[in-house]
């Protein structure tokens, strides 16, 4: 799948990103009552034609569909740069032209999400959302999406395994 593709899909997300959703919703303490509540989005407060965003539980955080959509957009090119990165033996170490549009697409729909910079990696490290050394950290997002560099670490205490880029 090129960046474009992972750019325009149209439909329902796979699973994959339905189970990464949660983590793009903001923190409860971060929400009104009424978000919480699943009254009003929790992104932009619209409190018309929202659905669930995760499955049946205590908290019930519900988000508008073109809400929904952008995160939906950036969970997709997430994983999708992701996938590739994690088969690239040019990925860990250098910028890959294969997987450039992958990155492109993912650095567009990371702004659209409104995220912040610097992107902070699993090792401590800060990085602009368009450096070349930004990559996916290449294990499962138990913890949602999370990024790893290429390149030497700033960061002396991180661990090894944070850091896909500084493993040879
Ligand atoms: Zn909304
Ligand atoms: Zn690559
Ligand atoms: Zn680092």
């Amino acid at each position: 799948m090129t960046g474009a593709d992972v750019l325009l899909l149209p439909g329902e997300p796979d699973p994959s990103v339905v189970r990464l959703m949660i983590f793009e919703v903001p923190a409860a303490r971060a929400l009104t009552r009424r978000q919480n509540n699943g009254d009003e989005c929790v992104w932009c407060s619209a409190a018309e034609g929202l659905p669930p965003l995760c499955g049946p539980s205590a908290w019930r955080p519900h988000g508008c569909a073109p809400c929904r959509q952008i995160r939906v957009t950036y969970l997709r090119a997430y994983l999708a740069w992701k996938g590739h990165a994690q088969d690239c033996e040019p990925c860990r170490t250098e910028w890959c032209p294969d997987g450039w549009g992958l990155a492109l697409a993912h650095g567009i729909a990371y702004e659209v999400a409104g995220k912040e910079e610097p992107v902070y990696c699993a090792c401590g490290c800060p990085l602009s959302r368009t450096s070349r050394r930004l990559r996916p950290y290449v294990t499962d997002c138990l913890t949602g999406p999370r990024y790893s560099h290429t390149g030497p670490c700033t960061n002396p205490g991180a661990p090894a395994s944070a850091d896909e880029g500084t493993r040879r």
